[in-house]
């Protein structure tokens, strides 16, 4: 078996989908694995690591590889396409964001690839090792409040000083999944007074327990706001109206607000209008990890830092890959562990069982088709 490691070619994306580690493991799988020169160089992993790990590095890595590995999905077309120099029925695994690609997912589909989206790996208990939207999300919320720092003229933490005392940052953090938590987590350790907001009720005792408050209206429908798969649910415009108002008494009072809120599939919540930017304090921060996909906050601008009323609005790109050593390592080890459960211990060779619950839950495309069941086209 044959495992290949391309550079990204996409914008903005220094991670890499091996590391050093996870190619030793590849190699004890019982894996040949070739590295494509300066992959992990965002990363702070050197041909020489990977090297050093058992892998072969070189260009052109792809063409013979039965297994690609890739941070994003392949690029399908054009002059950096990079899906037309894999070889027919590859296996590839990489972040794919199929709900909003259904284009590219088409033309992979087309290629013969057999594709497996790890955004897509059900949020189970066996998979929990496998889930890249929990590790680099927790990197993306822990990288938010710093950049937030970064852009904010006050400190966070109190401090008595003889020539007075600094009050402590105020932090808002709206939508306390795996990002908005490590994201209290982490203004807490800055010393900031944190509240946060979700409309999923469990959300509420998990902020508490990391100190912060809970802002949220607590009605009959926010008590049934959460799916079977512990994501959240499109609220009634009546409780995002309740909701709202809320939120503009609390956002008033804020020094920093980080918005996290996404519903999967669907285009992520709008909660900071322009009139409650408007109501904030002047050099306030608001820290959109949402903008790309649409933004929680109405001012936001992917890819820009922009000041609006005199506050300042952080759009960046691909949280994720700001923290690129980190959020590599961590994501090869999601990598490595979904490609264990494809391959078999003793022939060495994939053998992927089309029933497993986390083989069906990942794999979109196979054998020419769309096979999964969100993205198939519906039958007649
Ligand atoms: P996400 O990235 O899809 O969304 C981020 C947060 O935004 C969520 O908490 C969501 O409830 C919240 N949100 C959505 N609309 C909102 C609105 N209008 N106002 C305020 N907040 C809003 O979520 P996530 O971080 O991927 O986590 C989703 C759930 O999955 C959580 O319950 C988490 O604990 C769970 N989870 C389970 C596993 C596992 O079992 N393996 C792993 C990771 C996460």
């Amino acid at each position: 078996m044959k495992i290949a490691i391309p550079k990204e070619r996409r914008a903005h994306e220094s991670r890499v989908a091996a590391s050093p580690e996870t190619v030793k493991k590849m190699i004890g799988l019982g894996a040949e694995v070739a590295v494509e020169k300066g992959a992990g160089t965002g990363s702070n992993f050197t041909d020489d690591a990977y090297k050093t790990a058992g892998a072969t590095v070189g260009t052109d890595v792809t063409a013979d590889a039965d297994v690609v590995l890739k941070v994003q999905r392949p690029i399908v077309s054009g002059k950096d396409a990079e899906l037309t120099s894999y070889k027919s029925g590859a296996v590839v695994m990489a972040i794919c964001d199929p709900y909003r690609a259904g284009d590219d997912v088409s033309a992979m589909a087309k290629s013969g690839a057999t594709v497996f989206a790890m955004d897509l790996v059900p949020r189970i208990t066996r998979a929990q090792s496998m889930d890249v939207l929990s590790s680099q999300s927790n990197l993306a919320g822990y990288k938010a409040v710093l950049d937030a720092s970064a852009e904010y003229a006050s400190a966070f933490p109190m401090m008595m000083t003889a020539a007075g005392t600094v009050a402590p940052a105020k932090v808002l953090v709206m939508g306390a999944g795996v990002a908005g938590l490590q994201a209290i987590a982490t203004a807490k350790r800055l010393g900031a007074v944190v509240s946060a907001t979700d409309v999923r009720p469990a959300a509420k005792e998990q902020v508490e327990s990391l100190g912060g408050t809970f802002v949220a209206v607590e009605d009959e429908e926010f008590k049934q706001a959460e799916t079977a798969g512990g994501y959240a649910k499109e609220m009634s415009d009546d409780y995002k109206k309740k909701q709202a108002e809320l939120i503009a008494e609390t956002i008033k009072k804020q020094d920093i607000v980080i918005t996290t809120a996404l519903i999967p599939g669907r285009p992520a919540p709008m909660l900071v209008s322009a009139d409650m930017v408007k109501s904030m304090k002047p050099g306030s921060v608001i820290v959109d990890l949402a903008v790309e996909n649409g933004g929680n906050c109405e001012l936001a601008q992917a890819g820009k830092v922009v000041t609006k009323h005199g506050v300042k609005i952080v759009g960046h790109y691909n949280v994720p890959s700001r923290v690129a050593a980190d959020a590599s390592a961590l994501y090869a080890r999601n990598l490595f562990n979904l490609l264990q459960l494809l391959v078999d211990g003793e022939t060495k060779a994939l053998a992927i069982d089309w029933e497993d619950e986390i083989v069906k839950g990942t794999c979109i495309t196979r054998d020419g088709k769309i096979v999964h069941p969100g993205l198939a086209p519906k039958e007649d």
